[in-house]
């Protein structure tokens, strides 16, 4: 099969979709390789490393769309991308497609057979091709709420882990996911008292036994967070509905019960955002205040460290290139229960339930 590989073009993203050790793996498969010139660039990739690895360097975005047969990329197509996708082409990438009506008209517009990350899932139930950039997000979430505490930033100038004969800050993490427990990992690390809320026991009693008491577990109903939100420092959002929008769990009218400066950090702003006040920022332009409480709102938290993620992201996703590649994406999806999990739209048709569901829904 041709699989080309584009540079990303949204704000900020470094990420590449393809590691020239990946296309090496390709083309020893006996597929062709397209990498769009300058595409790993960001990632520290050079385009001699993709020659030498046996791809065929393309000089623009136009050429690659119209030759590939499976596109391999990292964000959602953005416009300038979706209006050279075509029937017949196999579009492999995250799409979150819950929260974004626009996309998901373009791309049953294009006809494209689109494969999103997010929902291809693993024989234990979770999220194999989004775990690994949770990972990074999870571990970027505390650093980037500490540095919205400094004064500088609009934050209420509060040390994460305090110093001897001062109390640390309190870090409420709000979903004990993937996200969320490698969130609690760095805080607990910063010395910060840490108390994560979820609706799942199991996933508690996972964290109350690895963290053998340097957290705290709760359960999440609403109480429970407005109580705990009067004494915040920092808030990170790590809450997840496969598929589907985030809950919101704090409102506007909420904000006003926590002590001014103290920092929002929505980690599922990909899929909505979990905070009533939540919009999404870039890595250019990452905070805003709203009533005096500080939000960390980056959709693309990953890319602020390219290069790790870029060999997180393509050591998950190779497996499924490989496959799609070698088998078309017929055989591959009808081989693999968990790979069919991901596939978002056909010719026209959306395949995704829960996508369809929060599409329907009046919010
Ligand atoms: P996950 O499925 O591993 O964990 C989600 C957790 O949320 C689960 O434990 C679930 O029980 C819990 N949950 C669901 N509803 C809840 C509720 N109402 N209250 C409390 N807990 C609830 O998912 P994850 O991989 O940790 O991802 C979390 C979020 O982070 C997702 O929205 C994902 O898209 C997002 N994400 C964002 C970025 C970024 O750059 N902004 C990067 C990676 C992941």
């Amino acid at each position: 099969m041709l699989i080309g590989c584009p540079t990303e073009i949204k704000p900020q993203e470094f990420r590449v979709g393809l590691r020239p050790d990946a296309a090496r793996e390709a083309v020893a498969h006996g597929n062709k390789v397209l990498i769009q010139a300058g595409a790993g660039i960001g990632s520290g990739y050079t385009d001699d490393q993709y020659i030498a690895a046996g791809a065929e360097i393309v000089p623009d975005a136009r050429t690659l769309f119209e030759r590939a047969e499976l596109i391999v990329k990292v964000k959602e197509p953005q416009a300038v991308e979706r209006a050279m996708l075509r029937r017949g082409q196999l579009l492999f990438t995250y799409l979150h497609l819950a929260p974004d009506p626009d996309q998901t008209r373009e791309l049953l517009d294009s006809g494209v057979t689109s494969i999103a990350y997010e929902t291809v899932t693993d024989a234990r139930g979770g999220l194999p091709l989004l775990a690994p950039m949770s990972e990074v997000a999870g571990r970027l979430a505390p650093q980037a709420g500490a540095w919205a505490l400094q004064k500088a930033n609009g934050g209420e100038g509060v040390l994460l882990g305090g110093v001897p004969g001062v109390r640390p800050a309190n870090v409420i993490i709000i979903g004990g996911g993937v996200v969320g427990t490698a969130a609690a990992r760095v805080a607990v690390g910063m010395g910060a008292n840490v108390t994560v809320l979820d609706r799942s026991i199991p996933r508690l009693s996972y964290l109350d036994d690895i963290f053998m008491g340097r957290l705290t577990t709760q359960y999440a109903t609403a109480a429970a967070t407005a109580e705990l939100l009067r004494a915040a420092d920092m808030v990170i959002g790590a809450v997840l509905v496969p598929g589907a929008a985030a809950p919101k769990l704090i409102s506007r009218a909420q904000l006003a019960s926590m002590k001014p400066g103290a920092v929002l950090v929505d980690v599922a702003i990909d899929q909505g955002g979990c905070f009533e006040t939540s919009h999404p920022t870039t890595h250019q332009d990452p905070i805003y205040e709203v009533d005096g409480i500080v939000h960390y709102c980056v959709a693309n938290m990953p890319g602020a460290v390219p290069r790790s993620s870029t060999q997180a992201l393509g050591n998950a996703t190779l497996p499924f290139v490989l496959a799609l590649a070698d088998k078309g994406w017929r055989q591959a999806v009808h081989d693999d229960a968990h790979l069919r999990a991901g596939l978002s739209t056909h010719e026209g048709k959306l395949t995704s339930a829960p996508v369809g569901a929060a599409l329907r829904s009046p919010s």
